[in-house]
């Protein structure tokens, strides 16, 4: 192992508070938040478990980067909506849709701006 792996190589977590490890040396069930989502599933209340530290030679933005890691075997399934969850969402945009001039589903959220469907706001103004 070369030097600056080895700088980052800190599985017990003595010299960084938490196990370290440094970048491709992580243990498989230890996955960035990024990969728990990529795998359907969220960290589910756990802390940050470990970390990936490695030295970034990219322009502009050299130095030391970490990204954080979380145990899989903790991590929970991605919550998905209920069904009455649903319902909510459906009614509530539905809501946004109806104008209340005419009374009718535009069939796209009405403009805050005018507050009616777009036939309305134009009726509206030849009105005026
Ligand atoms: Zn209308």
């Amino acid at each position: 192992m070369s030097r600056i792996r080895a700088r980052f190589w800190d599985p017990a977590g003595v010299k960084h508070a938490i196990p370290t490890y440094p970048w491709r040396l992580a243990p498989a069930h230890l996955l960035t938040r990024r990969q728990l989502t990529a795998a359907g599933l969220r960290p589910g209340g756990q802390g940050v478990q470990a970390q990936i530290m490695w030295a970034s030679r990219r322009h502009g933005a050299p130095g030391v980067r970490v990204a954080y890691l979380y145990d899989v075997r903790f991590a929970l399934p991605k919550r998905t909506a209920t069904p009455a969850q649903l319902v909510a969402l459906d009614k509530a945009n539905a809501a946004r849709r109806t104008c209340p001039v005419c009374g009718r589903d535009a069939g796209y959220v009405l403009p805050r701006h005018l507050g009616t469907c777009l036939d309305c706001a134009d009726a509206g103004e030849v009105a005026a």
